[in-house]
């Protein structure tokens, strides 16, 4: 039985995990990692109203909507957080949330942390997951070594990254700073195992227990 007043009885049985990051942190190299560690983790794959980029396919890297659908889709209540990011529309399918909680598995959310903050003020026991680069001059390296963007746009990113890692490190659950990454998949394994093993989360429906 649950005795301490403090501790909300029950946790949505699924975890929603939010991972954000500046741009270059590492975030799709931990991403990737995390899918092949939990087979169950389903990654939410975001509404946009942006054109495709380079090799970016429709229902894998986004789902490439107009704004017509992507204005009905609000008013259709399918999304559990939208937000515009330079002129265009990003939301979160509301289907992953309703699938996770229903198998007891793993959401995993690749967006900002204003998405982030907008899922906690929803589902409360969401575990919002900040990944920061040891260093501003590391991320400027990685941005350069990973050879994807020009030079403009490197400066851009590390522009908006001083002011995401400033909102990431003020708001998230948990920070993972990614200096060599198998320290840093880690830590995040660790976040999601442990997380997985709270009370509320662990299916005990075979003990036939008394409901506290
Ligand atoms: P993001 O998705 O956050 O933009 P990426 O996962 O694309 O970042 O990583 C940016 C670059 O840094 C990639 O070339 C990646 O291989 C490299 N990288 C990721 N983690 C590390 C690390 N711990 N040490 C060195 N390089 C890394
Ligand atoms: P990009 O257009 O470069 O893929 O993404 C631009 C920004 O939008 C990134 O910071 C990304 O994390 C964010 N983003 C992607 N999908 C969503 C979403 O569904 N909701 C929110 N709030 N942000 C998103």
């Amino acid at each position: 039985m649950n005795t301490n007043p403090q501790i909300p009885v029950t946790l949505s049985p699924g975890l929603l995990l939010v991972l954000s990051a500046p741009s270059g942190a590492g975030k799709t190299t931990l991403a990737r990692m995390i899918q092949k560690a939990f087979p169950q983790a389903d990654f939410s794959i975001s509404y946009t109203t942006r054109a495709p980029r380079g090799a970016e396919r429709n229902g894998v890297d986004y789902h490439f909507v107009d704004e017509q659908t992507f204005n009905q889709m609000i008013d259709d209540g399918q999304f559990v957080e939208w937000a515009e990011v330079h002129g265009h529309f990003y939301g979160s399918s509301r289907a992953t949330v309703d699938k996770a909680f229903a198998s007891r598995g793993i959401a995993v959310f690749d967006i900002d942390v204003q998405g982030g903050n907008a899922i906690k003020r929803k589902f409360p026991d969401a575990v919002l997951t900040f990944i920061l680069p040891p260093s501003l001059e590391e991320l400027e390296r990685r941005l350069r070594a990973r050879g994807t963007d020009a030079d403009d746009v490197i400066r851009r990113r590390l522009l908006a990254a001083r002011n995401e890692v400033q909102k990431g490190s003020d708001t998230y659950d948990y920070l993972i700073i990614n200096d060599r990454l198998d320290d840093a998949f880690r830590q995040l394994e660790s976040i999601v195992i442990a997380e997985r093993s709270r009370r509320g989360r662990v299916d005990l429906s075979a003990l036939r227990l008394q409901p506290s």
